[in-house]
Order: C-alpha cells, then structure tokens, then sequence
C-alpha cells in the first residue's frame, strides 16, 4: 500500500522543483484570480506572493492587456488546447525588467508564452496556467542582427580601386556574422594582411605603380578564396578576409597559399614588373570575444608579429 507520507514527499519536491525552475508559472481560475504562482514569477516581478495570491491578475498586473488576454484565455478554455504567444507578436505579457543589463537593448524582458488548460480531476477545466519564457538573450540579438542588416543597406558596398568589400562594409558584415556565431557557432577564421615595405614600391615606381600592386593583391585575394569567403580592403595595402566553416587549420593553409601565390606574382605596371610580399596574421574565432573589434585585434597582433619577425608570413594568433 501506498505510504500518504510518500505522495506528500513527491508532492514536496515536485514543488520545489516549480520554484526554482528558470521559468515563470502562473496559475489561474477561471475569473483570473490568482491560485498560484513560482518563484520566477514572484523574483522578476517583485511582488509578494502574500500580495497577490487570491487576488485578480489585472490588479496585480495592469499592464497586461485585458481584452487581449480575455480573448487568449476563453478560447484556450473552450478548446481545450495550449496556446501560444511570441516575443515577436508581443514583446511581453508581463512587464518584468531585464534582468540581462549587459545586453543594453531593452528595458524589459522579453517573453514567450504558453496557455495551459488545466484539467481537473473530474474532467473538468477549472484552471489556466500561463508559462513564461525569459527570451530576451534571442530577441535581443535577433534586434540588433535586423538594425545592422538595415545599416548594411545604407553603406556604399565596394572599393573603386579593387572591388572588394570596403571596409565599413565588411565590417559590418563581419559584425553581423559574429552576432549570428553567438546564437549557432561554427568555424570562423578571421585573416588580414599587409603589404610588406610598400612605401618604397610607392617611393620608387609612383603611386600609380601601387595602384597596379593593390590590385594585384586584390586579385590573389579573390583567385584564392571560396564563394563563401568574405574579403575586403580593410585600409590603403590591408586586406582582410572572414573564412566561413574554416578551422584554424585550414585557414593557416589558405593564407599560406595566398602569400605564395602573391610572392610569386609579376605585377605589370606601366615603368616595371614588380613583386611584394605581404604578411598576414591569422585568428580563429572563440567566445572569449566580446565583439568584433576584439576578434580584429588578435588578428591584427598575430600580424605584427608577423612583420617583427621578418615578413612575407603567417602568424596565427595565440589565443
Ligand atoms: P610594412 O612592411 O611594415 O607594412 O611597411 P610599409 O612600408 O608597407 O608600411 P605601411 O603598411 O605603414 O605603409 C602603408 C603605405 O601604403 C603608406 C601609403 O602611402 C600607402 N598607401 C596607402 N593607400 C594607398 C593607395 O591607395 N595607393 C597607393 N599607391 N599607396 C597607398
Ligand atoms: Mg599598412
Ligand atoms: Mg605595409
């Protein structure tokens, strides 16, 4: 026979469970008043459960919107089916604070919820209970991936001299692909380079003989690299490139072949066939990078290391 003390043990822990799950559960009767609620709900709202159990949910809550949440919970009861809501339809039900300060986007957290018909004993539903998904982390960098797509559309994409990617554009392209890495993270290698001493190319044969060797380089650049690879000119002799599924293995052996192939390259000009060679640092992506510029910044160190210990080379970076 079943010992009492065992079912109010598993009863015991089942609520326990409840309240310290990682999100919100709030149950209701049929006239919305308040029968129970977990700890989510109670910390994020900062409101006593004292206060609110027993009482209506649009006094405890007035921001939640009457009509539309009447209309949710009458067809959930009369179907007897879940409902659900998005952030996306409606940034929150309940007006709770991010309690995610570092993602700087939004006030508010935002909340996907389900509407949950409880089902009595007798067959009957009595209750409804509403679960609450803390989604801010995913609407937050969803936001911001949209507000750099629209950027993207305003910034004039391409480099006169070489026709790949300017800078401001793939730096944003660049941005936008490290935001996506946080949500679905894959190989990410990140390459820039320099041309070596190329102030006497420009001292010796004329800027317009640099001219000709950028382009050059630029060409390397895009015989080398995959449809998926993002290049661009990074600044007057840098270029950079972001490998997509590449690992750090891989993208070593693609910038050696590029340096290679760029040694071995007779830049024709209009007083001199020229040869340069450049120096490139290499950087694999992690998530110790709390943003592009950082992700850059271990690209460009491996660089100069590169050029301090004697150029045409590749360094990868440390980390
Ligand atoms: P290092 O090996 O250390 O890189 O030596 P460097 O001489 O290449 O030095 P640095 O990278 O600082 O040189 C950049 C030079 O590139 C200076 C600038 O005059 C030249 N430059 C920048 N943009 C252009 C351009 O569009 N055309 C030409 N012809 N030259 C450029
Ligand atoms: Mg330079
Ligand atoms: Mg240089």
């Amino acid at each position: 026979m079943t010992n009492p003390n065992d079912n109010l043990k598993e009863f015991h822990w089942l609520v326990e469970v409840l309240q310290t799950v990682d999100v919100g559960v709030l149950v209701l009767k049929l006239d919305y008043t308040i029968t129970a609620w977990n700890g989510f709900i109670e910390n994020n709202s900062g409101i006593d459960s004292a206060d609110a159990l027993g009482k209506n949910l649009f006094d405890v809550f007035p921001e939640v919107s009457h009509d539309w949440f009447k209309h949710k919970a009458e067809t959930v009861v009369q179907l007897r089916n879940r409902a659900f809501t998005t952030w996306e339809q409606r940034p929150y039900v309940f007006k709770f604070r991010n309690n995610r300060p570092i993602t700087g986007v939004t006030r508010y957290m935002y909340q996907n919820c389900t509407f949950i018909p409880v089902v009595s004993t007798t067959g009957t539903v009595e209750n409804l209970a509403v679960i609450v998904y803390d989604v801010t982390d995913v609407a937050t960098s969803k936001i911001k991936l949209k507000e750099v797509n629209e950027k993207l559309a305003e910034l004039s994409r391409i480099d006169a001299l070489t026709q790949l990617n300017n800078r401001g554009y793939w730096e944003t392209l660049l941005e936008s692909e490290f935001l996506r890495q946080q949500r679905n993270p894959r190989d990410l290698c990140l390459i820039i380079f320099d041309i070596d001493h190329f102030k006497k190319v420009n001292d010796t044969w004329g800027h317009p003989a640099g001219d000709e060797v950028i382009r050059a380089v630029a060409t390397s650049v895009r015989n080398n690299s995959r449809a998926t690879d993002i290049s661009g000119r990074y600044g007057g002799e840098e270029f950079v490139i972001l490998l997509i599924d590449s690992d750090i293995e891989n993208a070593y052996s693609f910038a050696e072949r590029l340096r290679v192939d760029i040694e071995q390259t007779q830049v024709e000009t209009d007083v001199q066939t020229l040869n340069v060679t450049v120096s490139l640092g290499v950087s694999a992506w992690t998530d110790e990078y709390k943003n592009h510029s950082q992700w850059i910044e271990s690209a460009d160190q491996a660089l100069y290391k590169a050029k301090e210990s004697g150029r045409n080379k590749t360094v990868r970076s440390a980390s």
